[in-house]
Order: C-alpha cells, then sequence, then structure tokens
C-alpha cells in the first residue's frame, strides 16, 4: 500500500498514512484527531509546485550543452 499525505480540512493536522487508492479516492481515510473524513492531500500540492519549478527554472541547455529542446521548440532560445 502507498503512503499518502493528507491534511484535515476540520482541524488542519497534518499527517502520513498508509491507505489503498480505493480508500483514498472514495473518502474512506479518517482524520487521527478529529476522525473526520474531510481531508486534503498534500501530495497533489507538492506536484504542482515541482511543475511550476521546472517552468522557471533556465534551460541546461544553453549553458553550452546540447539542449533538450533541440528542433527549434526550445521555449529558452
Ligand atoms: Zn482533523
Amino acid at each position: 500500500m502507498p503512503f499518502y499525505t493528507f491534511r484535515c480540512s476540520a482541524c488542519g493536522k497534518e499527517f502520513e498514512t498508509r491507505c489503498t487508492i480505493e480508500e483514498k479516492e472514495k473518502g474512506l481515510v479518517p482524520c487521527p484527531d478529529c476522525g473526520t473524513t474531510e481531508l486534503a492531500r498534500i501530495f497533489d500540492g507538492i506536484s504542482l509546485s515541482v511543475s511550476a519549478k521546472e517552468k522557471a527554472s533556465p534551460c541546461p541547455g544553453t549553458a553550452g550543452g546540447v539542449c533538450p529542446h533541440s528542433g527549434g521548440k526550445c521555449p529558452h532560445a
């Protein structure tokens, strides 16, 4: 079973727990503090921030190497 990180929407508690994908998708995971199943998955926010960071970083190919965006499609050219 995978680990998921959640934040409780009711009390703000952040916790990691093992659960099945089905339990997660159906909202069956309870907060360990208050027992509510109104949880926000923190993992989703991490994914978004990582992709935003990648977009903001400069193209590594422009530092003298081979641009990974070859073919005239480099967004950093
Ligand atoms: Zn809670």
